[in-house]
């Protein structure tokens, strides 16, 4: 947004409202949408919507029939990646960020349900990048314009152009996202530490997750939404869960 807005080019700001964020960021957010509306910028914050009705988190996981896995995060698809259908996007995603997205994102993509259709350009010299132009595809076209900075790089431009901070990274947090994303490991286990009201909406999810799995007839050995909440917090020590494999298949995926 800084650099979009210093480049002095028409922009929008677009936040998808995960229902999962920290209060804080939550706080954060609006206050800076209301900062930038001052200065003139159009900021947006969307609502999710599954199966053409409100959603969170909390009301998704039983419809979903299991928990969100680093291999199956739904979550994403419904609450975070919902909007800018036929609009050109711009991310903060960096490489820096993870081995999974050196390998996979671009300066700029075309993103498509069928990977043999994606376009990522890894740099402005790629032989691809007339391919990118002409592009024609349905797919969800992205710049990640500081795809290829180190965390050091944001931290000295953060400082150097006075931008605000969202307070969790002043308190030390070294990723701010959904609190419990499967994707954040063991760092889960201080942000329910952190949050702990949100580890009991997870149980609670779940335990309503169990019950529609009853209600369908689905194999259901875990007894209680906590045993699942251990599952999913990889707790070693539970026998009897259902694999993989077994979620997977009674969620068609
Ligand atoms: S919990 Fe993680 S995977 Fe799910 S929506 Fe949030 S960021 Fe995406």
């Amino acid at each position: 947004m800084a650099l979009a807005e210093r480049a002095g080019i028409n922009f929008e700001v677009v936040n998808s409202h995960t229902t999962a964020d920290a209060p804080e960021t939550v706080y954060f957010i609006r206050e800076q949408f209301k900062a930038m509306e001052e200065r003139g910028i159009k900021c947006s914050i969307v609502m999710p919507r599954y199966k053409d009705k409100p959603v969170s988190m909390w009301t998704l996981i039983p419809q979903k029939l299991m928990p969100p896995t680093r291999l199956v995060r739904y979550c994403c698809d419904v609450l975070k990646e919902n909007t800018g259908k036929n609009r050109f996007i711009a991310t903060g995603v960096r490489w820096a960020e993870s081995a999974r997205r050196k390998n996979s994102r671009g300066i700029m993509e075309v993103m498509h349900k069928d990977p043999a259709k994606r376009i990522i350009l890894m740099g402005d010299n790629d032989e691809k990048r007339k391919l990118f132009e002409t592009c024609n595809l349905k797919g969800k076209m992205t710049v990640n314009p500081i795809v290829d900075w180190s965390d050091d790089d944001v931290w000295d431009y953060t400082h150097s152009e006075h931008l605000p901070v969202n307070p969790l990274y002043c308190e030390g947090q070294k990723r701010v996202g959904c609190i419990g994303c499967p994707m954040a490991g063991r760092g889960r286990q201080r942000e329910f530490m952190r949050w702990p009201a949100y580890e009991k909406m997870y149980i609670s999810a779940f335990e309503r997750m169990l019950d529609v799995r009853k209600a369908k007839g689905l194999p259901c050995d875990w007894q209680t939404g906590m045993d699942v909440f251990r599952w999913w917090m990889e707790d070693d020590n539970i026998s009897g869960q259902l694999s993989m494999d077994d979620l997977m298949e009674d969620n068609n995926v």
